[in-house]
Order: structure tokens, then sequence, then C-alpha cells
């Protein structure tokens, strides 16, 4: 394959060479299973037990509060479906927001078949939560409050503090979707009174189908995959020793980078903005300037069908995406873009660009020279294009 400009970090990340170097040995040398009692065994046991104290520091919780699960997608079930179960006594209130992952958002619709009322909280035009609309949609059998850290599309970074308080001060579980967040922002659980958290390796540098969910000691929640004793008994199956200690270098090696990393994606992130808003008429940065994910660029460009440009980008070595990956192949525009006001036809034609730190200026400078191109062509023979020059 020719060289590719890799602009979809948002969807998944190239695992770190020296992530797969810590996972290497766990596969052929040291591969006993964990909850055994010879030495090969422990081997394993010792590993699992170091990546659980790294995640554990890195979030300023306990290594008891953290669970291993294979991914952002089942942390986020578990953490909704299994509240909702432990606390249907007390009610079957749940909130949540309009721009949640597929994850939590289809969990959700699950759970109202199941006879528990959702309340979907609104978001203003940058894509942040009313926390206004937020505080009125609590209610005495409201039991959790599920509002993701970080928005997978459009990169906003939500007031998790002041939500967290809204959920403390009115003793309703909040669980929040950080898979986008962890790895990239500061989290601290306690400062932010969150009581479950869901995260996921590959969205990190780190491996696929390995991730974590962090519950908050007291919260009672019962198992999820049932089985043996693993995970405290909370989460079956044999422990994924490979994944987990990759998911550990992970989180080590994002943390110690964070803030170099961070900066160098927004200097990329804001020079493609900044570009792109100049050179190319007619287009909208969607998502929150400032409250928003380093990495992120989200635009929509009038008379343009998203999928047509990943389409020609791809033919010149640019992965990007539209919409969010789980959704490509549907017609439906994006939920996130909808829930920011965007009317449909204006939501088809968006372009997510997710940098990582080993991107370029020069690739930036190539990525935008294709857009325009690209938007120019599709333009051409756009008849609505058209019929709007002829009318302007
Ligand atoms: C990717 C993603 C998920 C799903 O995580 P998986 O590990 O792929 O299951 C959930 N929520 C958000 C916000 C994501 O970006």
């Amino acid at each position: 394959m020719d060289k590719i400009i890799y602009l979809d970090n948002a969807a998944t990340t190239k695992t770190a060479p020296q992530v797969v170097e810590a996972m290497l040995p766990y596969f052929s040398n040291y591969y006993g299973n964990a909850s055994s009692i010879y030495r090969l065994g422990a081997e394993s046991k010792k590993a699992v037990a170091k990546s659980r104290e790294v995640i554990a520091g890195s979030l300023n919780a306990d290594s008891s509060e953290i669970y291993f699960t294979a991914g952002g997608s089942e942390s986020d079930n578990w953490a909704i479906i299994a509240a909702a179960e432990a606390y249907e006594t007390k009610g079957k209130h749940i909130i949540t927001s309009r721009i949640e992952h597929h994850a939590v958002l289809h969990t959700c619709q699950y759970l109202e078949k199941k006879g528990y009322e959702i309340t979907y909280i609104d978001v203003n035009e940058e894509g942040i939560i009313d926390l206004e609309g937020l505080k009125k949609a609590v209610r005495p059998d409201t039991i959790l409050i599920s509002i993701m850290f970080a928005n997978n599309e459009i990169g906003t970074i939500q007031p998790v503090k002041e939500i967290g308080e809204i959920a403390k001060e009115n003793g309703i579980l909040f669980h929040t979707d950080a898979v986008q967040a962890y790895g990239h922002v500061p989290i601290d659980v306690e400062a932010l009174h969150i009581d479950m958290l869901s995260a996921s390796g590959h969205k990190l540098n780190g491996p696929k189908g390995i991730g974590f969910l962090y519950i908050r000691k007291g919260v009672k929640i019962r198992s999820f995959i049932h089985g043996g004793a693993q995970e405290r008994s909370r989460r079956a199956g044999t422990e994924n020793v490979p994944g987990i200690v990759g998911l550990g270098a992970a989180a080590e090696r994002a943390f110690e980078s964070m803030e170099q990393r961070s900066q160098k994606e927004s200097k990329l992130r804001d020079y493609l903005i900044s570009r792109l808003e100049k050179e190319i008429p007619y287009c909208r940065l969607n998502g929150d300037r400032e409250r928003r994910l380093s990495n992120n660029v989200n635009f929509v460009f009038r008379f343009i069908e998203g999928e047509s440009m990943l389409i020609m980008l791809d033919g010149k070595g640019i992965c990007a995406s539209s919409g969010s990956a789980c959704t490509s192949g549907s017609l439906d525009p994006s939920h996130v873009l909808l829930a920011i006001g965007l009317p449909h036809e204006i939501a088809h034609g968006s372009l997510r660009l997710t940098v990582s730190e080993e991107n370029t200026l020069e690739e930036m400078d190539y990525v935008v020279d294709s857009i325009k191109e690209i938007v120019d062509r599709l333009r051409q023979m756009s008849p609505l294009y058209e019929d709007f020059i002829k009318k302007s």
C-alpha cells in the first residue's frame, strides 16, 4: 500500500510499538491462567494487578474499583443495564444526552422496551449539554445519569464536574462514557464525582477488545458476564492477560506524554481548522472551539455528500470519516449533528478528521489541498449548488 495519512483516530488508533512489546511475552511465555495456583499463573496475575494499579492511579481511584472488560461498548452496557437492575426498586428513570455513542443510546433504548423511562437531554449548537435542562429532568425516581465525557464525532468536552455535582446532590449515580477522553485529558473520579466510567484500549494506542469499567466502591451493581469468579466475581471469563497488559502499558504511555501530545495535536488541529475555514466557502466547523478534544476536526461542507468525499479522500491515501464509523453504510445522518441543530441535508455533508501526534503540518497541507479539490469537483456535479450559485 502507498503511504497513507491516517486521520481517523477517534475510530481507532495504531497500537504503539512499546505496547505491542509489553504484550508479546504474555502470549507464549507467560501464558498461564491468572487464576491458577502455580508460578506460571502467578506471572499473569502479577501483570494483571500491575495494569490495574496503573489505571487506578491514572484516575485517582483504588485498584479494587477497576474491572477489565472487552472494551468500551461492554463497559457502557454493563454500567447502564446492571445499575438499572440493581436500583430498580428506587425507580426506573434514567437521564442521558442526545449525543451519546450508540453503545449508550441503544442500551437506553433497550431499557425503554423493558419499562424504563429515559430522558434525553438536549445540547446547544456547540454540542454542550444543557445543565439547566439536566437539573429539571431530575425526578425522585431517577437512578442514573449517563453522559459522555467527550463526544466522538464533534470532540466537545462536557462540563463533567457540574454534571457530577448535580448527580451527587440528588443522590443519583453518575456514569460517564470516557472512551474518547481517557488518556487524552486528565480525569479525577473524586474531584468530578464520577461513580462509573467506561474506557477502551484501542482509543489510546492500546489493543482492541480490551477496556475497563471503573465502579466506585459501594455502588450496587451485579455482574454482567456470568461464570467464574474473575474480577471479584463481577465479570466472569479468563482474563485477557495480553490485552490487560497492553491496556496498562497504553495508559502509562498516554498519561506520561499527555501534555506534549495534546500540544502537538492541537497545533495540527488548529492549522487544519484555520486553513479549511479560510479557503473553502460554505463550510462550518462543528463542535465547541475551546472545549474540544485536541485531535478533533469536524466540518460540514454544503452541497456535498460525506460518503463521496470519503471515497475520493481514500483515493488520495487519506483515511477520514463522516458521521460516526458505526453508522457509515446507513443513510441516516449523524444523530449528533442533528442534535446540534443541523438540518438533514447539511448533516449529510460532514467530515471528521482526527489527528495523532504522528501527523505533520506537511500532511495537513496535502489534506487541505485534497479536500479543496474534492469539494470543488463534487460541487461542480451538484445541481443544488448550481441553483444556489445562480440565485446568489
Ligand atoms: C469507540 C467508542 C465506544 C466503543 O468502544 P469499543 O471499545 O469500540 O467497544 C464507546 N463510546 C465512545 C464515545 C467511543 O468513541
